[in-house]
């Protein structure tokens, strides 16, 4: 771990604030349909916000060239327990006919008929019921705290490697999506408090005493939250307002308050180096989850009390959030950017010599690799960590920061693969005139390039 004090890159800073959404790689344009999802809920709690009952309606582009003859929906979560659990149910869906549930149940495909034709648009709206398990997780009930993550229903990509049927592997994120809004209205007891994805739009009080907060977001890639009778403290990063949950039962105001100012710092350290934070407010939820430190959902992180774990998905609000990435193929790639990232807001972390591989470990494995050898998943942390540490002392800290900052700047609110940021390093090791062996690099590092 170092203490450089890196320089901010400032033109390259103002080249980001002004990116539009950009979806090219370095291979080429990459077309990922549907585009342009638009989605709309309307979701009622029980009374400990345990149960979330309502419907949602889901709008897209077809954005490829040929007719869109179906469409599938990732219902992520029903992947903890399986189908049997029916934690996330769908029906009476009109747009289009759902087809059999697949993958534990967290696929649904949808029938359109007709196709959808090229550049056209369609809405489908179905009934849904989220029931959390009761269990301290990213998705459960525990201790007063609902944790709503990867519950809504998701659009599934298609790319030019055709539609991902990948598994939800609950050891680490096997999310892919693209961008879009998000309108979600929360119906609860008044003192029931939703910290969610977005920004506060409406909270209108209704007749029955329910309150209904509606939520509003652009330019995420999912949307989740929490539920609970909460505290909360607040603070400011800029532009940026940074609210801090908990239970009283479980955290202390004073560690809340250490962890707000981590928060902070770490997204104006973050917003600094990569681009700035493109959104007007950050949620972290703070608990004890035994099976997980912490987890990033667009605009909110559930995180315990530990400042690199709050860095840490705060950082991937960057990495996973405004540039995407495949996490099922690709889990080491935002992995890698967000531990290496976490150590930021205290000093950069460079120099890293080697990463003890777990046996035939490749960092660049999927998730269905590490799901099978659960014991090995932290290479994808540390050893990834590691190798950008070791290519943070190669390059210096500041030109390669400034190197995350192009890659971000490439791929804002857009999706990258490995290569984009292997040939972004190739490249400015050219351009830098540091001495790396590319082919030699990325053997010793495990790391496989098309
Ligand atoms: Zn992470």
């Amino acid at each position: 771990m170092g203490t450089f004090r890196r320089l901010v890159a400032l033109t390259v800073l103002a080249a980001v604030l002004g990116a539009p959404a950009a979806t090219a790689t370095a291979a080429g344009e990459v077309v990922r349909n549907p585009g342009d999802p638009y989605y709309e809920a309307r979701l009622r709690a029980s009374q400990n916000g345990r149960v979330w009952t309502g419907r949602i309606s889901i709008s897209f582009t077809n954005v490829a060239d040929e007719p869109l003859g179906s469409v599938y929906f990732r219902l992520w979560s029903n992947g903890v327990d399986g189908c049997a659990a029916g934690a996330i149910e769908v029906w009476d869906l009109t747009g289009g006919t759902l087809g059999p549930a697949a993958l534990d149940c967290t696929e649904v495909p949808v029938i359109l008929s007709p196709a959808l034709g090229p550049g056209d648009r369609a809405t489908l709206t179905m009934r849904l019921r989220v029931t959390l398990p009761r269990r301290s997780d990213r998705f459960g009930y525990s201790g007063g705290l609902a944790l709503v993550g990867t519950a809504l229903p998701t659009l599934e990509v298609h790319d030019d490697e055709g539609w991902h049927h990948d598994l939800f592997e609950d050891l680490g994120e096997s999310f892919y999506s693209v961008t879009g809004r998000y309108r979600v209205t929360l119906v609860g007891p008044p003192d029931l408090d939703t910290p969610a994805t977005g920004t506060l739009a409406a909270s209108k009080p209704l007749p029955n005493g329910l309150v209904a907060r509606t939520y509003a977001a652009e330019g995420v890639r999912d949307f989740a939250w929490a539920a609970g009778r909460l505290e909360q403290l607040s603070g400011n990063s800029g532009p940026t307002k940074v609210v801090v949950s908990y239970r009283a039962a479980s955290v202390t105001k004073m560690q809340a308050q250490r962890m707000l100012v981590a928060a902070q710092k770490s997204l104006s350290t973050f917003s600094a180096a990569f681009g700035a934070y493109p959104y007007p407010e950050l949620d972290v939820v703070l608990g004890a989850f035994p099976g997980f430190g912490g987890m990033e959902y667009p605009t909110i992180v559930f995180s315990e009390v530990n400042r690199y774990t709050v860095a840490h998905e705060i950082a991937h609000q960057w990495w996973y959030g405004v540039v995407g990435n495949d996490q099922y193929a690709d889990p080491w790639l935002d992995e890698s950017l967000a531990t290496w990232s976490e150590e930021l807001p205290w000093g950069a972390w460079v120099g890293c010599a080697s990463y003890d591989f777990p046996g035939a470990a490749r960092l660049s494995n999927d998730m269905g690799y590490w799901g099978d050898h659960p014991n090995q998943y932290d290479t994808v942390y540390d050893g990834g960590g590691c190798m950008l540490a070791n290519l943070a002392k190669r390059f210096g800290a500041a030109r390669f920061l400034d190197i995350l900052s192009d890659y971000a700047a490439a791929h804002w609110l857009g999706v990258a693969r490995p290569e984009d940021l292997t040939a972004l390093i190739e490249e400015a090791a050219v351009q830098y005139g540091v001495p790396f062996a590319p082919d030699a690099f990325w053997a010793a590092w495990r790391v496989d390039t098309p």
